[in-house]
């Protein structure tokens, strides 16, 4: 299985949204709302944290609003008991309604009425209890519901969408009732002057709600291409890493990461005391094969033998390397030197069975050295060492007369034992 040897392309997707969050970032108009997808993104992500802040903001200020009853009792006890009736009767209880619709599964909408439900019942309170406070201090109530309806406006952390649809009804609250139901009450003079005022705070407060919420979506589209981009970089370097450390002809490990995993899996080993395996296996006359049948049919080998070796040894545990040309190696924790020769004569039996065409008419062969060692922590033995008496065995088995697996332990000619006394010390074994 040939690795690709190009980087995979960015998706189109990706490019995509790269695409409309750039776009989106350079509109220049009022408006706020993005394409269907990055709006819906926005709001799923923003959505939660605001209904939160909505509810926090609503419980406050209608807490803040108790104050006000003092002063309804300095006005008279009428007032006083009609607005601690509403208050509790209804201001309270749509605001406790309100939060629990805030923090629900339910739509925006309903959740947008909801924030401004509390707020306008207030609106109304404030104007009924200037109507009953008699016109000497009717005024006072009037502003009172302007200055609630500008604070609302500027405070309540709604989308924007929601704050200038609540200003617009609480506006048209403000007037019926100073103006058409109650308007010799009020006098229309009094009313269109605090209706001018209502608006011209109001509106610099619904501009400043405006441009807050068009930076809390541009750190959003900045947040995201940020959040794409490193997601990017790390595909790329999971990719990069992976190819690194792959063999692109066998899709097996490459020497680089054996080294590395030869020297990780010998420090687990010899810190738990267990014992390492190792394979060294290299295809019998191969040079011939190439010579004779030619290279195409030695790589269709070399894929062949990989995929035979990877199946011969055990899953999530064993590592199976191209150690170079025609030679692979396979590292084997846990196995000592039985049953890492007991695996390589699986493996050579497997590959000799697959019947590969090989020279003159025979059948492709491999040799193989096994050899395994318990060291521990702080011993003289390096992890390289395993390697070389295991091809110290593969020399042997060549040696032999090839289509053979013998074991460092195996090895009886005197230079071998020398190798082995060399670099296994006895110190280095239990
Ligand atoms: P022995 O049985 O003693 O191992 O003999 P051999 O011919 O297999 O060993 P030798 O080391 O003489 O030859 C190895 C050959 O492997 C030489 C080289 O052309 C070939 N080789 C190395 N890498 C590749 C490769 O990627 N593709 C192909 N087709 N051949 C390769
Ligand atoms: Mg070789
Ligand atoms: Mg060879």
């Amino acid at each position: 299985m040939p690795l690709p040897l190009a980087l995979p392309a960015t998706s189109a997707e990706r490019t995509q949204q790269i695409a409309d969050i750039d776009a989106a970032l350079a509109s220049k108009g009022l408006r706020l709302r993005f394409i269907p997808w990055l709006e819906k993104s926005y709001e799923e992500h923003r959505s939660v944290a605001r209904n939160r802040s909505i509810a926090r903001y609503l419980v406050i200020y209608l807490a803040a609003k108790l104050l006000f009853l003092w002063c309804n009792l300095q006005v008279g006890s009428t007032v006083f008991r009609v607005s601690i009736t509403l208050r509790l009767g209804i201001v309270l209880p749509l605001t406790v309604l309100a939060v629990y619709l805030l923090l629900g599964p339910f739509p925006a909408w309903v959740k947008g009425l909801a924030a401004f439900a509390p707020l306008t019942a207030e609106t109304a309170l404030v104007m009924l209890l200037g109507r009953l406070s008699g016109s000497a201090v009717a005024d006072r109530y009037v502003f009172a519901a302007g200055v609630g309806i500008f604070a609302q406006t500027l405070l309540m952390p709604a989308p924007f969408r929601h704050s200038w649809r609540g200003l617009l009804v609480n506006l048209v609250l403000f007037c019926s009732m100073g103006l058409v139901v109650w308007p010799g009450h009020f006098g229309p003079r009094i009313s269109s002057d605090y209706l001018v005022f209502v608006v011209g705070f109001s509106l610099p407060a619904l501009y400043e709600r405006h441009s807050r919420e068009r930076s809390r979506r541009r750190d959003f589209l900045l947040n995201e291409l940020n959040r794409m981009h490193v997601e990017d970089i790390l595909t790329i370097n999971a990719q990069l890493s992976r190819l690194s450390n792959m063999d692109p002809l066998t899709g097996l490990f490459n020497r680089r990461y054996l080294d590395a995993a030869l020297v990780r899996l010998c420090k687990v080993a010899f810190s738990k005391g267990r014992w390492i395996g190792l394979l060294m296996i290299d295809i019998d006359r191969f040079k011939e094969l190439n010579d004779t049948v030619g290279h195409q049919h030695g790589d269709f080998c070399l894929e062949q033998v990989a995929q035979v070796l990877q199946n011969s040894v055990r899953v999530g545990v064993d590592t199976v390397a191209r150690y170079g040309g025609e030679e692979f190696c396979a590292i084997l924790p846990d196995a000592d030197e039985q049953q890492a020769a007991a695996i390589g004569e699986r493996a050579r039996k497997l590959i000799e069975d697959a019947a590969l065409p090989g020279v003159h008419g025979s059948v492709l062969t491999v040799s193989a050295g096994a050899a395994a060692i318990r060291g521990r922590i702080g011993s003289r033995f390096r992890p390289q060492d395993i390697v070389a008496n295991a091809d110290q065995a593969l020399f042997a088995a060549k040696r032999a007369g090839r289509n053979r697996v013998i074991s460092a332990g195996q090895q009886v000619t005197p230079e071998t034992e020398a190798v082995l006394t060399r670099k296994i010390p006895k110190s280095a074994t239990h």
